[in-house]
């Protein structure tokens, strides 16, 4: 209830007073007095002190005092006009003249016990004074109205309802839930005498999409009202729990579709919300009876809480929405607690997404190189190509963060190309630096999307043009998932490079389908053992018993790769008792960091000339 002033025009025209007989004999001031008293509209002269001179019936009706009663007691008294400022002060102002109306709403309570809405409009009264003394300056005052407007309030609060509530479940709907939230996370934030806290649980039922689809969408309708009461009920108690009489209940709101939110205004922590996450989860476990359909369903729950200040009821929403994903992703039929880490992972893959193409041209990407050294000579004899991204914000990052982020957006084909010509360039350099020693190759990855999405056969033959690399000291590494299949497009390149001179390695071979017969049949020149093998190995010598058949399907698979023409690469080679025994049982080239982490292309130029890599 605020009282408002608005423009100047009077709500009633008074005809002025002036003492004339009219025809029938009646003086115009009688007449005037009694159509005053009889109009239908509540009104009364209120004289400038802001007494009531006259009343008339209707006004007597609506307040329920006669209208003779009315006279002399203060107008504002009666319409309660002192118990907002505003309103108080813009009266003063009518009242002084300075102001030429106002206008306000007021609830009122009639003496039977009823309460109604009145629109109260006070206006000057021309400058005739209003006590009957004509023409005695002055001597002014105003006219005061009030217009019974219950039955449109009402109107309006039943349509206000309609517009705020889901009909289907009858709860708050997702316009009236963003209200309740921006006014309490506004009152969390300035007042003193709350938690200045804030929780919120996002709720997203488990397959209620297939509660429709099958049995309908009045079932399902059915269902989503059932689980609102539940939901109403766990808020109730969950009021109720708090002990404090004066802590309201959670709000409880279908914000759409099967997506429902308990917001937690005063919130006293992380606890406090996942007791009623935990309490809905509960309530919902018991399976739903819909008129003999036996229903049951689960629910993922995001749950949110804290400060208030400094959090927009968007900026929480989004966080109740990750969470509510990340409940989803868990495993579904759980409560997840907003993790900002795990929020601050997604956001960097966001970020890093949208600068990969533009860090390509901005040159800030560098590439490693690890030896591949063969077991039984101990040297260099070629080196792997490791990507980093030298980001200017996240500092140098390992291609795990952005090798799938660069093929989900296809940047990747530039990347990649970028990769293998900057390779190509260096183990021509080397080359060159050292004519009399046998030569390293350089042996690089390769993408899927590289081999679908553009013309990988091209740009090597292009590149090796360029740089003048022979074929021969060239290697791309491709992992097995990449070639599985591979018939038509995938294929006829590799045949292509192949052809070229160029040799192709199987990556991380063991963690995909490991069809060796399969592989055999391509044009693929060497396997690269997965690193998880090769861990296996590792306690030999430090007290624990090795795994024996770690070894045994190790020798077995090199046996095998050896019968089909392959040659076998081991990776992650950390110890020296691994590099013996696989050694020992046949492997032929190792890479790892007992013979060196990847590093820079100088390093490589020293290591290769002192031949400087340890022998397990
Ligand atoms: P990968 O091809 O299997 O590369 C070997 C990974 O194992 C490298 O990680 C290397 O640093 C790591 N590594 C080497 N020795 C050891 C060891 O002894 N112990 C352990 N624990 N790890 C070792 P990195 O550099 O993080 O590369 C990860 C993956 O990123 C690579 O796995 C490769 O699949 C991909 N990648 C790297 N550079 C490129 C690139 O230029 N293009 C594409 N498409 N993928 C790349
Ligand atoms: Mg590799
Ligand atoms: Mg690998």
């Amino acid at each position: 209830m605020s009282g408002t002033s608005e423009g100047p025009a009077p709500a009633v025209e008074l005809v002025r007073p002036t003492v004339t007989e009219s025809n029938s004999g009646v003086s115009d001031t009688n007449l005037l007095r009694a159509a005053f008293s009889a109009a239908p509209l509540a009104m009364a002269v209120v004289n400038r002190e802001g007494l009531v001179v006259r009343a008339n019936e209707s006004l007597g009706t609506l307040l329920g005092i006669a209208p003779e009663a009315l006279a002399g007691r203060p107008a504002a008294e009666l319409v309660d006009l002192a118990s907002d400022t505003r309103a108080w002060h813009a009266y003063r102002e009518v009242l002084r003249g300075r102001q030429a109306r106002l206008r306000c709403t007021r609830r009122l309570k009639h003496p039977d016990g009823h309460s109604l809405w009145a629109q109260v409009t006070v206006t000057p009264l021309p400058t005739e004074g209003v006590n009957g003394k004509q023409g005695e300056k002055g001597e002014k005052g105003v006219l005061l109205s009030l217009a019974d407007i219950s039955a449109r309030r009402e109107l309006q609060a039943r349509l206000r309802h309609l517009q705020m509530h889901d009909p289907v479940t009858r709860l708050p709907n997702r316009a009236l839930f963003f209200e309740r939230l921006s006014a309490a996370l506004e009152a969390e934030s300035y007042e003193q005498s709350g938690t200045g806290r804030i929780g919120l649980c996002y709720l997203d039922l488990d397959g209620f999409k297939a509660v429709n689809d099958t049995l309908g969408h009045r079932v399902g309708d059915r269902l989503l009202a059932a689980v609102a009461e539940r939901l109403t009920r766990c808020a109730e108690e969950a009021g109720l729990a708090r002990g404090n009489p004066g802590a309201v209940a959670p709000l409880v709101a279908r914000l759409g579709g099967d997506e429902f939110a308990l917001l937690v205004e005063d919130s006293t922590g992380t606890d406090q919300l996942a007791d009623l996450a935990e309490s809905v989860l509960k309530a919902l476990q018991l399976p739903f009876d819909l008129a003999g359909q036996r229903v049951s369903v689960s629910a993922s729950i995001g749950v949110v809480e804290r400060h208030a200040a400094g959090t927009t009821p968007t900026g929480l929403m989004q966080v109740a929405d990750t969470t509510l994903y990340w409940a989803k992703a868990d495993g579904k039929s759980r409560w997840t607690l907003f993790d900002p880490e795990r929020n601050a992972h997604r956001m960097t893959r966001q970020a890093l997404s949208s600068t990969l193409r533009p860090a390509i041209e901005r040159g800030e990407f560098a590439l490693d190189y690890q030896p591949l050294v063969g077991m039984a000579d101990g040297r260099v004899h070629g080196v792997e190509a490791l990507v980093r991204w030298h980001h200017p914000q996240f500092g140098t990052l390992t291609p795990n963060r952005f090798i799938g982020l660069a093929e989900e957006d296809g940047s990747i084909v530039q990347l990649g190309r970028w990769v293998l010509a900057t390779a190509c360039r260096q183990a021509r350099r080397w080359q060159l630096e050292r004519p009399d020693e046998p030569p390293i190759f350089v042996s690089v990855n390769v993408a899927v999307r590289q081999v679908w999405d553009s013309d990988l056969v091209a740009d090597v033959a292009e590149i090796l043009e360029e740089t003048g690399l022979p074929a021969r000291l060239l290697q791309l590494e491709l992992t097995e998932s990449a070639v599985m299949g591979s018939a038509g497009r995938p294929l006829q390149a590799l045949q292509a490079l192949s052809d070229m001179g160029v040799g192709i390695a199987i990556d991380d071979f063991g963690t995909g389908y490991s069809n060796l017969a399969y592989l055999s049949r391509l044009p693929v020149s060497v396997l690269k053992l997965d690193g998880s093998f090769v861990r296996g190995f590792m306690y030999e010598g430090e007290g624990v018993a090795p795994n024996p058949a770690d070894e045994i399907v190790v020798e077995a698979m090199i046996q095998l790769a050896h019968r089909l023409g392959l040659t076998v690469t081991a990776e992650c080679v950390e110890t020296a008792a691994q590099a013996a025994r696989l050694r020992r049982i046949g492997c032929d080239t190792g890479q790892g960091w007992l013979y060196s982490r990847p590093v820079g292309a100088d390093r490589i130029s020293v290591l290769v000339g002192g031949s400087a890599c340890r022998q397990g």
